[in-house]
This record gives C-alpha cells, structure tokens and sequence, in this order.
C-alpha cells in the first residue's frame, strides 16, 4: 500500500498535492463558468470558509473564455473540468488553468489525446483523471457483467493512466468515485496497492447535506485513516460552502486538520433548563464562517453538574442554569450570563481569543 505521504509529488498552481501529510480541501463551483463575475463571488465565499482549490466546469467556448478573468481575481489554484471536447482543454490551458481534470478515454481518437498532453506538458500543468460509475466503457461494463465493481473502476483508472505513460505523461492526479461507499472505498484501495499516484477522494452523486456528509464521512474516512487520500471533495446537493465545512469537520475528526473552531455541544436531557439545542446551532452557524490557523475548542453543555467538567479540555464553553449559563475558559468559570445574552458573549469571546490571528 502506498500512503499518502509516500506518493508522487503534483505541483498544482502554488501547492504541491501528494508527497505529504497534508490533505487538501477543494469542491467545485454551481454558478455557471460563463458567468465570471458570479463564479469569482462563489469562489471568494469558497476561499473565505477555507477551500485550497477549485474546480469549475467547461462545457462550452463561453466557459473557456472566462478562465483568465476569473483565474485572474482568486487567490486559490483553478481546475477545468472538461468532457470530450479536447479544443475546450486546449483554451483553458492557454487561458491559465492549473489544472485539467478529464478522462482521456473519453477525448477521442489519440492525436486529440496527444495535442492536450503536449499543451499541459509545455506549462507544467497536472491533469486529474476522473474516473465514476457513469464514465465506465461498454466494454470494460461488458467485462465485468454490466456490474460496477471496485475491478471494473481499478481498470478504466489504469487505462487512461497508460494512455498518458505513453506520451511520457506523468503529472497525474487520480480520483475513482462511485456514489456506493464501499465500491469506492475498495476501488481506491486497490489503487493504492498499484500506483504511486495522488488520490482525489470524493463520492459521485453522495446526497444531501445529511446523506451527502454521513456517507463522506464514512468513505473517506476510513480511507484517510489508512493514509490513503491527498485531496478531498465532499459533493453535497448544496451550495458548495457546506462542502467545505463538513470536509473541515472531517479531517479535523481525524486530526488531518488542526486549526479552525471546533465545537462540542451537549446532546441535552432533563436537566437542561436553557435552550442548548437553538444555541448551539447559531454558535455553529458563526464560527462556521469564521476561518482562522488557531485552533480553539468551544463547548455548549446543558448544565453545571456535568458541562464544566464534561468539557474541560474546552478553551471556552457555557454550562446551561436556570435561564442563564455560566461561562468557563479552559474548565475555571468566569461568570454568569443570561439567556439572552449568551450567543452574543460567547461570540464576542471568541473573537477577542482570535484576536491577532493572521485569518486566511
Ligand atoms: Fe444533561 Fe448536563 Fe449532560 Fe447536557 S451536560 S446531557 S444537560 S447532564
């Protein structure tokens, strides 16, 4: 098994994916590319919750058009995402991509393959192959039975990575997705058993901000945890924000992320007097915006018998009372608060404890 710090190093505008420990965040715009000026305020809010790089589609010569504008105005490397029509990669790289994200079995016939391979090659720019269930061969499907296995998967990924090894092409980043969490955990798997290339690790088609997240959290997971995976993208039926705050919370749960806000809430019970459930999800909804490089824990706990010593390795915290909470710093309280006040202190806390953070 090849880990992740073991893998080959790709250089993606200013970051180098793979090679590291490092797992970087990334997901994908919904405005349309033709739009710049909307795709530029999408990828500013992207940058601003913490995404590393981005990804827009280019489905047309409009699209490809608004690359330089919108590459011009981020601060964060910009993948194009494109499907079959090899003169669209063509413009995006003379455009100033970072990255194309293409499946060369689908480009066409070999010299179309080779013109986007020679152009990546003269600017240094890496491609990711973008293996899903949907992308499979007719022949590869008839191989395997018509039946979307982890081998059938394993196999399109090879291929296409021989179609580049063939022109000397080798700054190469793989994803293999499928929207079933165990085809695709066991897909990666067996390509971390095969090549030394960077993984993109994400699910196709995972759901909603509920399902989406659980079946990410699952997937990737289990495979960050056996140091498979260099960059990650959680797809949500969502506005693409949410991607990035629930791919924090799932590496910051497996200690892959080490700054940022996390939050620790109570899960509420009869001796709750004060309203922890609205309190928590508002303190959430905040700091959910906030993107710093301190790492600070904050916990909501519904009383005073169990919340102080419950959260005691909390940087700040209140345990609920009788329509007021107690505010506690590193498990010492400091003071009472009430009800009513209480969001607006904790916040105005935590701010004053990031204060002099350099924010990203
Ligand atoms: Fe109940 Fe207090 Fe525990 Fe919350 S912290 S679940 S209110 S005992």
């Amino acid at each position: 098994m090849i880990e992740r710090n073991k893998t080959k190093k790709v250089k993606v505008g200013d970051i180098y994916i793979g090679g590291s420990d490092i797992v970087y965040i990334q997901s994908m715009c919904n405005t349309r590319t033709s739009d710049a000026r909307g795709t530029i305020k999408q990828i500013k809010q992207l940058e601003d919750v913490g995404c590393q790089l981005v990804r827009v589609s280019v489905p047309d010569i409009e699209s490809a058009e608004a690359i330089e504008e919108i590459k011009n105005n981020i601060d964060i490397p910009l993948v194009a995402d494109i499907h079959f029509d090899y003169k669209l990669a063509l413009m995006s790289i003379e455009r100033g991509i970072d990255k194309i994200r293409i499946n060369p079995g689908n480009i066409g016939d070999e010299t179309k393959i080779k013109s986007v391979v020679d152009a990546c090659k003269s600017k240094n720019i890496p491609i990711r192959i973008g293996v899903n269930s949907g992308s499979l061969s007719k022949r590869l499907l008839e191989k395997y039975d018509g039946h979307i296995s982890a081998e059938a998967l394993y196999e399109s990924a090879k291929e296409n990575i021989e179609l580049l090894e063939k022109y000397d092409f080798y700054d190469t980043i793989v994803s293999i997705k499928s929207s079933n969490v165990m085809t695709m955990i066991d897909s990666y798997k067996l390509f971390a058993e095969n090549y030394d290339y960077p993984l993109h690790l994400g699910l196709t088609e995972a759901g909603t901000v509920l399902t989406g997240s659980i079946k990410s959290s699952v997937g990737l997971g289990i495979l960050l945890n056996q140091n498979i995976g260099n960059t990650i993208r959680v797809s949500l039926s969502s506005d693409p924000v949410e991607e990035i705050k629930v791919a924090k919370t799932i590496l910051r749960a497996l200690g892959l992320y080490k700054s940022g806000i996390e939050l620790i809430s109570c899960p509420t019970c009869a001796r709750t007097k004060i309203d922890i459930i609205k309190i928590s999800n508002e303190i959430e909804n905040r700091i959910s915006n906030i993107n710093t490089k301190k790492h600070l824990k904050v916990a909501i706990m519904g009383c005073a018998v169990n919340g102080p010593g419950e959260a005691s390795d909390a940087d700040i915290g209140i345990a609920g009372g009788d329509k007021e909470a107690l505010l506690f710093e590193k498990g010492k309280i400091i003071k009472k608060i009430d009800e009513d006040k209480l969001i607006d202190e904790l916040m105005n806390r935590i701010n004053e404890l990031l204060k002099g953070d350099n924010n990203e």
